[in-house]
């Protein structure tokens, strides 16, 4: 069956192109998939536009948008196991990981559901009987909307979700590594009634099948998750036609211990703050920061447990973590450890390829920590994707702050500390746009996700995931004209 999504039908691109679909963790071939180009995406694009403009989607009521979306909410759970599977497949991470976002991603059709009938906009008083002012909420139209391949179906739920509870229409290009959840996800879509032309796939490399989103005088919206450096392009690129872009992008987040945090915690809490997913997680708490007198004890039982981290894949039961998405990505993650160890860093474990049954077909790479690193190391300032924690040293609030701060990225960030207000007053001091006190990574579909500095432009999730995605316009009525005689 072919794998490209447009206007309600499912086809094979122009140009014939496919691409195989191999499992990190064994090399084993998952799939073949269609591959499209730059004129596949053009259709898409032509098709999101008759569907926004002669609707019926973009006018139909918000609470019947929502319903359908409570219903893509309750396919999702129904399809729970393959959608876990299938993301496993393609990424190599745990199962058990796996099924926890599918769950995340129901609960986040179903916060946006619920929020699209809930928001309708606003009167607004005037003072004068026969004037009535108002503002309405309307959609942005066709959004181009781009995703990466570590949380594939979640990172695209973050913004299909919002896009259709709006009443856009859309083009979607997941990462051309991970596209089967993609595939799936527009399925449910059409089987929970969607109409043809509003919801768009098109799988293929960045170049070819996503540039055309961020330039298509048509696509009225672009919203991106992925790398810094590809962000900072199709930014330059959406300028041509001034669209509205939502960025969401690395992260380089500091995960600051004082010496007076809970011993326990904070160290269990550090090593899934950097080692979940084999660090390939955009808020990955990736530069400890530890207060000097607490970093010896601190840093030798961390490297204890690291050392132990099982690697496996995503079946394997007993593995902890997982292999890295592809063969270039770690010898991306083998580069920076190289040049942190020639900048003056130690190692204190990890550092170089695993060996052991089933691990040398996949791409593994173990927890690997950096001590004794400075704010001038490529290592530390640069956004390596992997299970490679670096360890700095502070002395007081304002040095951990300063150094916390000490990056280009603003996107998350942890104090762990038994002092209450010592950590209330560095987390209000951290630049960043989420901050966890005493624990790492959690997230609600409640609170606006995204990054301050270069980690984004723009936010994700809460009541603003929304507002992303449509346009405020204001009514005024007056209903009694009478000239005013200014020019009589
Ligand atoms: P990436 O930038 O390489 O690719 C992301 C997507 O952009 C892919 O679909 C890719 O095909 C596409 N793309 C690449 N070049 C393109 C081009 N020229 N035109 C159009 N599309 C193009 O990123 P990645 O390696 O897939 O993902 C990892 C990155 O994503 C990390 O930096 C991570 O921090 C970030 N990320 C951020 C968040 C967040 O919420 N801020 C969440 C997840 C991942």
């Amino acid at each position: 069956m072919p794998d490209l999504y447009i206007d309600g039908t499912w086809r094979g691109p122009l140009d014939e192109g496919t691409r195989e679909i191999r499992c990190p963790a064994d090399g084993s071939l998952v799939g073949v998939v269609d591959e499209a180009g730059g004129k596949d995406t053009v259709e898409a694009v032509a098709a999101a536009r008759r569907a926004f403009d002669e609707g019926p989607w973009p006018t139909t009521p918000a609470a019947d948008r929502g319903d359908l979306l409570l219903r893509v909410a309750d396919l999702l759970v129904r399809d729970k196991d393959a959608l876990a599977r299938a993301e496993s497949l393609d990424t190599g991470k745990r199962l058990v990981e796996s099924e926890y976002d599918i769950d995340d991603i129901a609960n986040c059709f179903r916060y946006f559901g619920r929020l699209a009938a809930a928001e309708t906009g606003r009167v607004i008083e005037t003072g004068t009987p026969s004037v009535d002012s108002r503002v309405v909420y309307e959609p942005v139209g066709v959004c181009g909307l781009i995703t990466p391949w570590n949380y594939p179906l979640l990172q695209t739920a973050w913004k299909v979700a919002p896009a259709l509870a709006a009443g856009n229409t859309f083009v979607l290009k997941p990462s051309e590594l991970t596209p089967h959840t993609a595939i799936h996800l527009m399925r449910l879509l059409e089987e929970a009634g969607v109409p043809p032309g509003v919801a768009n796939l098109v799988l293929g490399a960045g170049p070819e099948a996503g540039a055309p989103l961020a330039d298509h005088p048509d696509v009225d919206l672009l919203s991106f998750t992925g790398g810094l450096g590809t962000g900072r392009g199709l930014m330059a690129a959406a300028a041509g036609t001034v669209k509205k872009v939502a960025l969401e992008l690395g992260g380089k987040n500091p995960n600051i211990v004082f010496a007076d945090a809970d011993f326990e915690t904070a160290v269990d809490m550090a090593l899934t703050a950097v080692f979940l997913h084999s660090g390939q997680v955009c808020s990955a708490g990736a530069r400890l920061l530890v207060e000097d007198t607490l970093h010896d004890r601190f840093v030798d039982e961390l490297v204890r447990r690291a050392s132990g981290i099982r690697l496996g894949g995503p079946f394997d039961e007993s593995a902890q973590t997982g292999p890295l998405i592809s063969a270039a990505h770690r010898a991306k993650v083998e580069a920076y450890v190289a040049k942190g160890l020639a900048e003056g860093a130690v190692l204190r474990c990890g550092g170089a390829r695993p060996t052991g049954p089933g691990l040398d077909r996949g791409f593994y790479y173990p927890p690997t920590v950096l001590d004794e690193c400075s704010g001038d190391m490529a290592v530390v300032q640069d956004e390596s994707f992997g299970p490679v924690l670096t360890v700095e040293r502070f002395s007081g609030e304002a040095e951990a702050v300063r150094l916390a701060n000490d990056t280009v990225y603003g996107l998350a960030g942890a104090v762990f500390s038994t002092d209450g207000a010592k950590a209330q007053r560095v987390a209000a001091r951290l630049r960043v746009g989420t901050v966890w006190i005493n624990d790492y990574h959690p997230y609600v579909p409640q609170a606006e996700w995204g990054g301050f500095k270069q980690s984004g432009l723009g936010r994700e999730l809460g009541p603003s995931g929304l507002a992303e995605y449509r346009e405020a316009k204001h009514i005024w009525r007056n209903t009694d004209p009478s000239p005013q005689g200014w020019f009589a």
